[in-house]
């Protein structure tokens, strides 16, 4: 982990997500010894991290090792640890490593996924909110092919076919959408032999409508969008329960479906109990005007954990929410270390995005949410924004590239089952395979 200068005071900043990382980039020069400490060697760029779980992109290109940002900042250190214990008092971290002091700490240990109590749901479905889960689904959707090109038996291809995604938020519609393009684009040629009119990409929201964040004509856009591309979308579908092979509806329906992809859901992250932070709405930890923790006065708490009380209530859990709250804490305690007091955080909406598919987006910007896009203009402003957020020119290269290859020639470069499902714990009946290494799937 190294040491750091006696006479320099120390910031800890636990999670190298948007806000952590952030809050470093505004440290970085300055006088203070910064530490960054995560459980991954790398910060994931989640707002494309359907598209690895599309298929669509490398891991590697919405990834970036931390140490590699911060190479040339002498003050800014990195260390590989999860941090599973917090003393205020004697002001350290506990982590699965060694101990770690601070004089000020930011934490931004991003968010876990609610299952709102549904049955199976968390056993069953697939997550989409780490590059490891990004993956696993791809290699899992990729199998669902294979196997389905295998069997003979007319119930089991179409389960296999069957992809369910519940919620119709952004990333749920995104996912839904790509999907969908994935499936009746380059697999279709892939399987020239398998019936893929069979094939379902079934989109549950319990709501009355999606894409709750955005007005109405664009909601509406974006159901029209998603109908065309061949996605089901089913409003006020309560999910009751999730099993291996089926997901049951509270309508009394069942799905036959071996994936089920949960992107309903957003709370606090898991490891903030541990850590001893107390839990406000939606399991987020409450901050102040200044974005310390209420009940932890000089911790910041930034970014998707943090209930951060706005006039609307709490601030959405986005990218930039979480950039201008991990700047705006690094200025905090350059001010608090200068011996000022601390300043008022203020949230700057820029806009919402999200993306259906290839040349379908909506984008909403002012203060009212009066200027709206749609269509290509809005797909063409979602590529710019996302390319230039991305870290690394090489990342942002790879994924132009990316990009055009698959606008123009309607390709997907990542179609590799890596690494060979193994047994997951689902369940699942129905293995084949030879007795001796028989997997379970
Ligand atoms: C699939 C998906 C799509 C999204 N799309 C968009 C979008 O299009 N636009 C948008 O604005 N927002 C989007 N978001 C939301 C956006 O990504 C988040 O708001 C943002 O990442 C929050 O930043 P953060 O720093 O708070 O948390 P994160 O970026 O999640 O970072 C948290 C970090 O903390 C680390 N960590 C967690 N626990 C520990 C521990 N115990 N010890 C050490 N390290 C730990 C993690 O490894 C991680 O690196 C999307 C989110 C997802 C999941």
């Amino acid at each position: 982990m190294g040491t750091h200068a006696d006479e320099q005071q120390r910031v800890v900043i636990v999670g190298a997500g948007f806000a952590g990382l952030w809050a470093a980039k505004a440290l970085a020069g300055s006088a203070l010894d910064v530490l960054i400490v995560d459980k991954r060697n790398y910060h994931t760029f989640l707002p494309l991290l359907y598209q690895v779980a599309a298929a669509e992109l490398e891991p590697g290109q919405i990834a970036y090792p931390v140490r590699g940002v911060f190479r040339r900042q002498a003050n800014v250190r990195f260390a590989l640890a999860e941090v599973c214990g917090l003393d205020p008092l004697r002001r350290t971290l506990g982590t699965d490593g060694p101990d770690i002091p601070y004089d000020y700490l930011i934490l931004a240990l991003g968010s876990g996924t609610n299952y709102f109590g549904v049955e199976g749901a968390a056993e069953h479905s697939f997550g989409l909110k780490t590059l490891e889960e990004g993956i696993a689904l791809r290699n899992h959707i990729m199998s669902c092919f294979e196997k389905a090109s295998l069997t003979g038996d007319p119930a089991a291809q179409r389960a296999l076919l069957t992809f369910v995604v519940v919620g119709a938020g952004p990333t749920g519609v995104e996912y839904s959408g790509a999907l969908a393009e994935l499936i009746h684009g380059p697999l279709s040629k892939d399987y020239p032999l398998l019936n893929l009119s069979q094939a379902r990409v079934v989109l549950l929201e319990a709501a009355s409508h999606i894409l709750s964040p955005f007005p109405v004509e664009l909601r509406r856009y974006g159901l029209g969008k998603l109908g065309r591309k061949g996605v089901e979308v089913r409003l006020g579908a309560q999910v009751l329960r999730v099993e291996a092979d089926a997901v049951h509806l509270q309508d009394g329906d069942v799905l036959a479906a071996r994936t089920v992809v949960w992107t309903a859901g957003v709370r606090g992250p898991d490891a903030a109990g541990k850590l001893g932070l107390a839990a406000g709405p939606g399991g987020r930890v409450p901050v102040d005007e200044t974005l310390q923790c209420r009940e932890h006065p000089g911790i910041f708490a930034v970014g998707d954990m943090a209930w951060f009380e706005g006039p609307g209530g709490g601030l959405p859990q986005l990218a930039p929410v979480a950039m201008q709250q991990g700047r705006a804490a690094a200025a905090n305690i350059k001010r608090l270390h200068a011996g000022k007091p601390c300043k008022a955080f203020r949230y700057r909406d820029r806009g919402t995005m999200a993306t259906i598919g290839r040349a379908a987006a909506v984008a909403v910007f002012g203060r009212n949410g009066q200027v709206r896009f749609t269509g290509f203009t809005a797909w063409a402003m979602w590529l710019f924004v996302h390319l230039m957020m991305l870290i690394g020119f090489r990342n942002r290269l790879a994924v132009f590239i990316n990009w055009a290859w698959d606008y123009f020639f309607f390709e997907r470069a990542v179609r590799l089952i890596i690494p060979q499902e193994r047994k997951r714990g689902r369940g699942r009946s129905g293995a084949v395979g030879c007795p001796e290494n028989r997997t379970e799937q």
